[in-house]
């Protein structure tokens, strides 16, 4: 039987938790691995790109069409070499918690069996640039044991992630969910990878991988593909290969050490990028 890891991945919106995760899910779904992805973001679009763009139905969506009658092959659509795909959906912006789609769509899976004993990984994807209530749900009730955080040299991306470590902390102090890294999926600012690994170490942790930016992300999301399923042999693939093996083989799980803003902007500061 698999040991089962079960990861959350967090990070500012719009930093690229949806890609990476994808990408990364690719890669070790190439690697043999089974793997589940639940989307835990309003905006549903963490498994399109394993899911060639095929619409999935959200598990909220699906509650309020089907009622009680829902069956697994409803709100679990199989992706790209046989990853299982899901999104749990939220409310109407600005309408209620977004959070509780979360709850709800882990205990459906729960109740109709997903969480089979020939899985290797669960990775949860979501929203957040604070883990707050509901969105800290996948940590909270101790279905995610590993986090990381996606994030760039953007001042913005870091202190979401300092903010992140905050509430990870929270929940680590009393529990058993640990920081397994911070990925940085880069904008092209100057000293990036210094900045980044510095900040890592900050918080008692480190630089899983740096991934690079390039084009090729877009030109595959267009075709509503990851990299690795639309062209295997770039670069790029390998880039998200490369952060699978880590992941895969990481060792270092952490209490995260969150910073005051003062010795943030103090780092941001040293590598110039508040120049
Ligand atoms: P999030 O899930 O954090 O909101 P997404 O994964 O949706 O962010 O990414 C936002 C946009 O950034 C996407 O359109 C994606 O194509 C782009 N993107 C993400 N990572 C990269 C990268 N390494 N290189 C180029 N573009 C990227
Ligand atoms: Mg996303």
């Amino acid at each position: 039987m698999a040991k089962l890891r079960q990861i959350a991945i967090y990070g500012k919106g719009g930093i690229g938790k949806s890609t990476t995760t994808q990408n990364t899910v690719a890669a070790l779904a190439e690697n043999g691995k089974k793997v589940m992805v639940v989307g835990c973001d309003p905006k549903a679009d963490s498994t399109r790109l394993l899911l060639n763009g095929v619409v999935q139905k959200t598990v909220l969506d699906t509650l309020r069409d089907e009622g009680e009658d829902v069956e697994l092959d409803d709100i679990l659509k199989p992706g790209f070499r046989g990853t299982r795909c899901v999104e749990s959906g939220g409310p109407e912006p600005g309408v209620g918690c977004a959070g509780r789609g979360i709850i709800t769509s882990i205990n459906m899976l729960e109740t109709l069996g997903a969480y089979t004993d020939d899985l290797n990984y669960v990775f949860y994807d979501v929203l957040g640039d604070v883990v707050c209530g509901g969105f800290a749900m996948p940590i909270r009730e101790g279905k995610a044991q590993e986090i990381y955080i996606v994030a760039s040299g953007e001042m913005m991306a870091l202190y979401a992630a300092n903010n992140i470590a905050k509430g990870i902390k929270k929940f680590a102090d009393s529990g058993t969910v640990r920081l397994g890294g911070i990925i940085c999926n880069s904008r092209k600012v100057d000293n990036e990878l210094e900045l980044l690994k510095a900040f890592a170490s900050e918080l008692g942790s480190q630089l899983i991988h740096f991934v690079p930016r390039d084009n090729m992300v877009q030109k595959a999301e267009i075709n509503k593909k990851t990299v690795i399923d639309f062209n295997p042999t770039e670069p790029q693939a390998e880039e998200y290969r490369t952060l699978a093996r880590n992941i895969d083989a990481n060792q270092m799980f952490v209490i995260p050490k969150p910073m005051t803003q003062d010795r943030l902007e103090e780092l941001m500061m040293a590598y110039g990028i508040l120049d």
